[in-house]
């Protein structure tokens, strides 16, 4: 199959790799509908965070899947799937305290590489979830930002406290802060004060609350 690889500071290239394969009994493998590219994809590519050797690129995905382990239980052969940017468990005590991003069994989806043809992703039953209806461009659109930017600005808004009542301020204008924006907007919050220098940025902020 094909993949994004890293290769240095500017150097990103298509190249042929082999084909994932289950690993685990916990595994699923997904056929990629879309990814993107994360604020975070771009440290190494700026060369702000180092790149020591070829890495895999992507870690934000949707997907269908088209194989599953013995033991994944939820997620079933042709279920049409968003997936995290950090594969867990989802049944670990610090999963059940409602950090999954830090399981005991956590495995960064971007050392996988999800910008490519197809994915192996661990603990498919906690790490991915099954979308019904329709998968419109416009909500593929909206769907591939449920991977990463809005449970981030979804976590970051909860871990604040925003709720009815509550004035909530918002630094900076990116994916994570105008989710951010959406997330305080869906809890209640009765003021959202988003700080941001771009016009546009500025538009989808007042369109989210
Ligand atoms: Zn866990």
């Amino acid at each position: 199959m094909r993949a994004v690889i890293m290769h240095g500071p500017g150097d990103v290239r298509v190249e042929d790799v082999p084909t994932p394969e289950l690993v685990e009994p916990t595994d699923a493998i997904i056929r990629v509908d879309a990814a993107c590219i994360c604020g975070s994809d771009l440290w190494p590519y700026r060369g702000i965070s180092p790149v020591k050797r070829p890495s895999r690129m992507g870690h934000e995905y949707i997907g269908v899947v088209e194989q599953v382990g013995s033991e994944v239980r939820d997620i079933r052969v042709g279920d049409f799937v968003v997936g995290s940017f950090m594969a867990s468990d989802n049944t670990c005590e610090i999963c059940r305290a409602g950090y999954q991003s830090r399981c005991i069994h956590v495995v960064g989806m971007g050392s996988i590489g999800t910008q490519a043809e197809y994915a192996r992703i661990p603990w498919a039953d906690g790490t991915l979830v099954k979308v019904t209806g329709d998968i419109t461009p416009e909500r593929r659109r909206s769907l591939l930002a449920a991977s990463d930017v809005l449970g981030t600005g979804w976590f970051a808004a909860v871990a604040a406290e925003a709720g009815p009542g509550k004035t909530v301020a918002v630094v900076g204008d990116g994916a994570v802060g105008l989710l951010g924006v959406l997330a305080a907007s869906q809890l209640g919050a009765e003021r959202i004060i988003a700080m941001s220098r771009h016009a546009d940025r500025q538009a989808l902020a007042r369109r989210f609350g």
